[in-house]
This record gives C-alpha cells, structure tokens and sequence, in this order.
C-alpha cells in the first residue's frame, strides 16, 4: 500500500524534514507546497536539503515519486476575465515544473481553476490554452488536473469537465489525474460504490490517467459543491467507504495522500495511517 499525507516544508530542515514528518507517520508517500500556497515567493532551491531528502528517502526504500508536488491555490489557469491572473498561472507553472525536477520528483497536483465571471465552456477553454503555453513538459514530470468539489465557478467538477480539458491539450500524454474523494463526492460523485465511479472515470478518462489520490471525508452532503474535508470517518463519507478507496484492488499502485484537517491544531495523520492499515490487517487475517 502507497498512503501518506500532506506534510510542510519548513526552516530548518525543509525537504528532509517533510520526510522525516512522513516517516513519523509511518507513511510511505508524501505530498507538499513547494512554498506558501497562498503566495508565490519562493526560497532558492539550494536552500532545500534535497540531497539529505534523497538519502533519507532512499534509507527507507521510498521512491522519489512517491514525493508530490501541489501547486499553489492561488494560481487559476482558468481565468480569462484578468489575464494577469492567467499569466501569473503560466510563469509560476514553469518556475514550478523546473522546482519539481530539482526536487526529483514527478507528479505535480494542479487545481484546474475558476471561471469566475464566465462560464464553465470559457473556464475549460481557458485554461487548456494557458496549459498550453506552459509547453512541453520535461521528461518524467507528469501534471495531474484535481477532480474538483464544483464550488463557486470552479471547473473539473465532473469526469467530462476534465476530459474535455485534456482534450485540447497539445501534450495530452504529459498530464493525469488526481482523484479527491471530498472533491467527487461534493460534486455528486457515490463514493460509496467506488467501483461504479472508477467504471465512469475509466470510461471518461482512462483509469490508467489516475496518478495521485486524495483521500479525504467530507463534511457535507454528496452533491453539496462546498470542498470541506473532515477526518476519516467523521464525515458524510464514512471510514469504511474511504478504506474501500483505500484497499480497491484496482487502485493499489496510486499513492493515496491525506488531506485532513488538523485536529487541536496537531496532524492526525498517524493516527488515521494506523486505521487505515489495522482495518486492512484485520480483513486480510484468516
Ligand atoms: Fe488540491
Ligand atoms: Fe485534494
Ligand atoms: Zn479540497
């Protein structure tokens, strides 16, 4: 199994102290901004301990794949009503697509974006072409588009919404998916029968697209278009539906990364990494 968390990336250590913060989780995978995802100053790379990231990483067998990279929120390729906005999305983009390369790993999470004061066919639109400015991609670096609550004018709330911005992709091949289960079941999405919406999303999008998972209960209801992520098992979700997300078959070479909320402000990620495997040792114990 492939499951971590979100961990920060903070003086002194950075990168090896996200890690180490993973390994504190007895997590094998690990997703983090490359910086504050409210704004887009930057350290200089050199600053990262990537090379003391890499040894920790390889001193417990944890490929530098299983390393994901968010991109900030505030970038929004979708926005045709500010270009500035648009353009902002594209230069950050390329800055972040060279960081990930220094940083040696792959996927980088990408929120579609919002339409603002458009419509959803503009919003799609707009930000293929914006992604297509970014250009071709380096070698190895694959962009996953999030699947996306629908809340405001935000777009990618559905499978086809997100198919039809690959679509129009020039490099279509470079880019996946990142499948959140708050996100698809506040877009209507039952994640209670996972295996019928994992036929949708292979029929839409090709299964083999899903790189990263978002693992996540929800506090509101299915179809509500909020995007609030509540600690598994205290949402509208339920644990045992996420740990049939957690243990498909289907899904289990897909590093699933928590994004649950902090619990009197400490992460409540071991805790919810210990749940997830107790459940599964308990369902493959005769
Ligand atoms: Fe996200
Ligand atoms: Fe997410
Ligand atoms: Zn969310």
């Amino acid at each position: 199994m492939i499951i971590g968390s979100h961990v920060r990336m903070a003086s002194p250590d950075y990168l090896e102290g996200s890690v180490r913060e993973a390994l504190s989780y007895d997590a094998n995978a690990m997703m983090l901004y490359t910086g504050a995802p409210q704004n887009t100053r930057r350290l200089p790379m050199e600053a990262l301990h990537i090379d003391e990231m890499h040894a920790l990483l390889q001193e417990n067998g944890i490929p530098a794949e299983h390393v994901i990279v968010h991109a900030p929120y505030i970038i929004n390729p979708a926005n045709s009503v500010k270009p500035e906005v648009a353009e902002l999305a594209v230069e950050f983009l390329q800055k972040e697509i060279s960081r990930t390369v220094a940083i040696g790993a792959r996927y980088i999470v990408l929120h579609p974006g919002s339409y603002t004061t458009t419509d959803t066919e503009t919003g799609i639109r707009t930000c293929a072409e914006q992604l297509n400015r970014v250009g071709k991609l380096p070698e190895g670096i694959v962009i996953c588009l999030e699947t996306m609550a629908g809340k405001g004018s935000e777009i990618g709330k559905s499978f086809e919404e997100l198919a039809a911005i690959l679509e129009r992709l020039d490099h279509p091949e470079t880019y996946g998916i990142c499948f959140d289960t708050c996100h698809t079941h506040d877009a209507g999405y039952d994640i209670a029968d996972i295996d019928s919406v994992l036929d949708r999303f292979d029929a839409v999008l090709g299964l083999e697209r899903m790189h990263v998972i978002h693992l996540n209960d929800s506090k509101n209801e299915r179809g509500a278009r909020k995007d609030r992520h509540a600690n598994l098992g205290q949402g509208q979700i339920g644990f045992e539906n996420l740990y049939r997300v957690f243990a498909n078959p289907r899904l289990a070479a897909i590093p699933k990364i928590l994004e649950t909320p902090y619990i009197d402000d400490k992460p409540p990620y071991a805790e919810e990494i210990r749940m997830l495997k107790q459940r599964y040792d308990q369902e493959n114990r005769q």
